[in-house]
């Protein structure tokens, strides 16, 4: 085995929450960890903007730091928890008038601007759903997801809608509002100034009675077969994103916490956003994209203590040629954590070499709502591995014996389907409009994740790759059939096959091949074209890097196009079972 980072009472600068892994687990109860949190008054419930937000106002974290947002253009704003009940009452007051009511989707497309995390908490305030859209997304993709998930209003920008919004209002007819952060005038046909909006709003606001299992977060994640899914989460999801903040990412009252990734993903909205504040610690939101300077000096000037970020950031952090800690006073960190992609030995090794701290690599989805597995700030780090399942959580290999039953494997080091047995609060409870395929992923008992792994005889697990097509590029997951259709649309195209070319920086990169329609022919002209086509439609984030012309797309005989084949004569590996190859390829 690889070397193992050991962990003991003299490597802690702060005694972490959870001392002794194994007893942990032993007495858990999620009813117990629900004692921990609030409720709304009077036996209302369980909201989670109440837990993230209004119960801090009650006592002592009043005037606490709850949000500081630094602008790319270098200005500051601070919210308090204070403050920030009073910027969400007044959205949630802000839909009551438009008559958005409970159940109503609410999306958020904008960068990480402060009237996002005002959408998102007033939106949960108010039980409507909130449902965060990526701003690098194209119309086509934006198209698919606020139809899907029946979109009643948005909060965006001027800019954003007039280049990707305005253009679909004739397909979205249920679209009844959009609400422009940055306009101070209403502009007709339901587009409406967000500003002028909430300084009419009252500040106060009486949070309504919300079942813990009332719907509360829509996220939309790719499917490799169809149109992206809508993984619906509810409030009782905040146990997990309290349990994570205490015993994964260590949240101390004192601390100040920033999550790298964009609320527009799972990781951004549930760590980005909830699991600090309901903490009641300072989350720092940063505007700007990565910029590696930047970045290290936010940690140094806001004194961050716990940062969350991403596999593809860290490697870019590890080319560049900066020695951080010479340049930067980086002693107020005390723990790393990364998600979303494989951790790659080598990072979490330089994240101590470099760094002087390892980087702590955890695992989840968007259908988990929460980190699931993890490594431990008290628990000893095998670097390359995912860690540990969360005290609460079971995660097992399993094989699939038929379409109903699965074995759970036993011999450490073999290879299967990463499964979790079903039940934890932040599970999602359906794929919107799709119960075949959310009730697909249940077999035998057992929620299966997609993902392929290995658990080693001390309970260790190890990614192996996805089980499907899913392309992970920058830590995003694209669906490659969403990005095959797009292209088809495309006069010149026949056919596209999508795969992830294997990238030493971004995980993956989007790559195309194309069969063309009959007397077109391929040139450098119209790869260029298509590339800026499919840009056009799908944006920066799903639209393919590489387009290559292909005469016949490997297909089965059912006419499904082979991705995997094309990966492995991409990457140069064996071709494997090609018995259900169409011969005519
Ligand atoms: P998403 O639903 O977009 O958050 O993507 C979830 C997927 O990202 C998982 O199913 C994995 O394939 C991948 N993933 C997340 N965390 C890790 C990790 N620590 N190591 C390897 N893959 C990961």
């Amino acid at each position: 085995m690889r070397d193992v980072i050991r962990k003991s009472s003299n490597s802690w600068i702060v005694q972490p929450n959870l001392l002794n892994y194994d007893a942990t687990c032993a007495r858990f109860s999620w009813e117990e960890i629900r004692l921990e949190l609030d409720g709304l008054p009077s036996g209302k419930g369980l909201n989670i903007a109440h837990e993230a937000v209004d119960r801090h106002v009650k006592g002592p974290k009043c005037d606490h730091l709850a949000i500081r947002w630094l602008g790319k253009d270098g200005k500051v704003l601070d919210f308090t928890y204070r403050n920030l009940k009073k910027h969400s009452n007044r959205f949630a007051n802000v839909l009551g008038q438009l008559g958005i009511n409970k159940g109503d989707r609410v999306f958020a497309l904008a960068g990480r601007i402060p009237d996002l995390y005002i959408t998102a908490l007033g939106t949960l305030k108010n039980t409507s759903i909130f449902c965060p859209l990526f701003s690098a997304f194209g119309p086509e993709p934006l198209y698919q997801r606020l139809g899907r998930g029946d979109a009643k209003v948005v909060m965006t920008t001027e800019q954003l809608y007039k280049k990707k919004i305005a253009g679909l209002r004739d397909r979205l007819p249920q679209l009844q509002h959009v609400l422009l952060a940055d306009v101070d005038e209403d502009m007709g046909d339901g587009v409406r100034s967000l500003p002028k909006l909430m300084s009419g709003a009252s500040s106060e606001f009486t949070i309504p009675s919300t079942d813990p299992e009332d719907m509360a977060i829509l996220h939309f994640t790719s499917g490799t077969t169809g149109m992206p899914k809508g993984a619906v989460h509810v409030h009782n999801a905040v146990l997990t994103h309290y349990i994570t903040g205490k015993y994964v990412l260590d949240f101390h009252p004192e601390d100040i916490f920033w999550c790298t990734a964009d609320p527009g993903w799972v990781t951004g909205s549930s760590y980005g956003i909830i699991a600090p504040l309901v903490h009641g610690i300072t989350n720092i939101v940063d505007e700007a994209d990565f910029d590696a300077e930047r970045w290290y000096s936010i940690l140094e000037k806001q004194k961050v203590s716990i940062w969350y970020t991403a596999p593809t950031a860290i490697r870019m952090l590890m080319r560049m040629n900066i020695k951080p800690t010479e340049k930067y006073d980086l002693s107020q960190l005390r723990l790393i954590h990364s998600v979303g992609e494989p951790l790659n030995p080598e990072a979490v090794i330089w994240g101590q070499r470099v760094l002087g701290l390892p980087i702590h690599d955890n695992w989840w989805q968007t259908e988990t709502g929460g980190i699931m597995i993890a490594n431990y700030p008290s628990v000893d780090i095998r670097p390359g591995s995912m860690g540990l399942p969360l005290p609460g959580i079971e995660a097992a290999i399993v094989h699939r014996l038929d379409e109903n039953t699965v074995c759970v494997v036993k011999e450490p080091g073999v290879e299967g389907d990463l499964a979790l047995k079903p039940g934890w609060p932040s599970m999602f409870r359906e794929y919107l409009h799709d119960e075949k395929r959310y009730l697909k992923c249940f077999v035998g008992g057992w929620y299966i994740t997609g993902d392929l792994a290995k658990c080693d005889a001390d309970g260790y697990f190890w990614f192996v790759g996805r089980a499907d097509d899913i392309i992970k590029t920058s830590g995003h997951m694209v669906g490659p059939f969403e990005v095959e259709s797009a292209l088809m649309e495309h006069p010149a195209v026949s056919e596209a096959g999508v795969i992830g070319k294997p990238d030493p920086v971004i995980g993956e990169l989007v790559k195309a091949f194309v069969s063309l329609k009959q007397g077109v022919e391929p040139s450098d002209r119209l790869r260029l074209e298509l590339l800026g086509f499919a840009r056009k439609k799908l944006g920066s984030a799903v639209a393919p890097k590489e387009i290559q012309f292909i005469g016949n797309l490997p297909k089965t005989r059912s006419g499904k196009i082979m991705r995997r084949l094309l990966k492995a004569r991409e990457l140069g590996l064996p071709e494997g079972d090609l018995s259900t190859l169409e011969t005519s390829e």
